[in-house]
């Protein structure tokens, strides 16, 4: 283990198994804190998650809406009822509302442009998260005003990504966030923690990745069985786990956006305060409505699902303040400091 005066982002992989292996846990947390606080001060930005559609074409083992599960009663929001709950979602104070979905066709290059043009009218920041596109879909959604995309990489071992998500090519997800790069997203990757066979080298190393594709958000969340998947019977992710790793990615990209994720509050009543006290910055509510929230089941324990868009509001918003952080006022793009650049 090198000494504590090294920069951060210099930490090798042998470093990292150590923190995320060895390492006393609160020792870590404390020092990823600190990283955040200085980078990046106390606001927590919120985003609000509007969930638009449970369709998929993919068929990924870990995950409750593949195409495979039959058991799920599949839904998508018309254009304008997705339009309406943005705006209400702006009207409660979000400045950033992100989109996601299934890999569901039925929002072609055309259909979704227009979505994003109506929204982008709201002055909010606009993120897709709605899978492997085309180039030019990709560049559509960029042009019609999109600013962020979130595509998790899931796993750097190529060997395990393939056995998770049949028919999916490692390779082409890459290629995908080298595309959504290109075209000048702010890009959101990352990966899940726990998954079976999944080794903390191929963490480590996944971390790496992350670091070395400069991606400007990192969502790290544990991966929790569905019963209605092939992985049903999988141990799943642990907490501790999931938050070292989202602290070790702290140290190594100190500016970055870092959700606590609403898979680690899953685990625990407290994972996402956890989270925000281990270098996390970023809490994204969710703003879907009615029996949608129930029915966009990635994976079970959901949290808040019969709760209102005000009501996660207003109780996120008093948990973040009762750890003395204040949320964040504009909208919460990446902003690199002179370090990183
Ligand atoms: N279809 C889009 C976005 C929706 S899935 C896409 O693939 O990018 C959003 C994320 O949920 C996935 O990237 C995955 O990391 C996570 N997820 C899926 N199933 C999960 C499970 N069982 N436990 C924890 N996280 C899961």
């Amino acid at each position: 283990m090198k000494n504590q005066c090294v920069h951060n982002s210099e930490l090798s992989h042998a470093d990292i198994v150590h923190l995320l292996t060895d390492e006393p846990a609160s020792q870590l947390y404390a020092r990823a804190d600190e990283v955040r606080q200085a980078a990046l001060g106390s606001d927590v930005h919120l985003r609000g998650l509007i969930e638009f559609s449970n369709i998929c074409r993919n068929d990924c083992l870990y995950c409750g809406i593949r195409r495979g599960n039959k058991g799920v009663k599949r839904y998508r929001m018309g254009d304008d009822e997705l339009v309406e709950t943005a705006r209400r979602a702006v009207e409660i104070g979000f400045k950033t509302i992100v989109l996601q979905s299934g890999e569901d066709m039925h929002f072609d290059q055309d259909r979704m442009s227009r979505i994003i043009e109506r929204i982008k009218q709201m002055d909010v920041a606009l993120t897709l998260s709605i899978g492997e596109r085309d180039y030019s879909d990709y560049e559509a959604f960029r042009n019609a005003g999109a600013d962020r995309y979130l595509l998790r990489i899931e796993t750097t071992d190529v060997d395990l990504y393939h056995r998770l998500n049949p028919g999916m090519s490692w390779q082409r997800r890459n290629e995908c966030l080298l595309m959504i790069k290109e075209l000048g997203y702010e890009v959101g990757s990352g990966i899940m923690v726990g998954l079976p066979g999944q080794t903390v080298e191929s963490i480590a190393g996944d971390l790496l990745y992350l670091k070395d594709l400069g991606v400007d958000m990192a969502g790290i969340g544990p991966f929790i069985p569905h019963p209605d998947t092939p992985l049903a019977n999988e141990q799943g992710g642990s907490l501790e786990m999931a938050l070292r790793t989202m602290a070790v990615m702290r140290l190594l990209l100190p500016d970055i956006n870092i959700p606590a994720t609403t898979a680690m509050e899953s685990l625990h009543p407290q994972g996402r305060i956890m989270a925000l006290k281990a270098g996390a910055n970023v809490v994204m509510p969710n703003v879907t409505e009615g029996e949608y929230r129930r029915l966009y089941e990635l994976y079970p324990g959901k949290i808040c699902v019969d709760d209102t868009p005000l009501q996660c509001r207003t109780c996120i918003g008093m948990k973040i303040q009762s750890i003395g952080r204040t949320i964040g006022q504009g909208k919460g793009g990446h902003i690199r400091s002179a370090s990183s650049a």
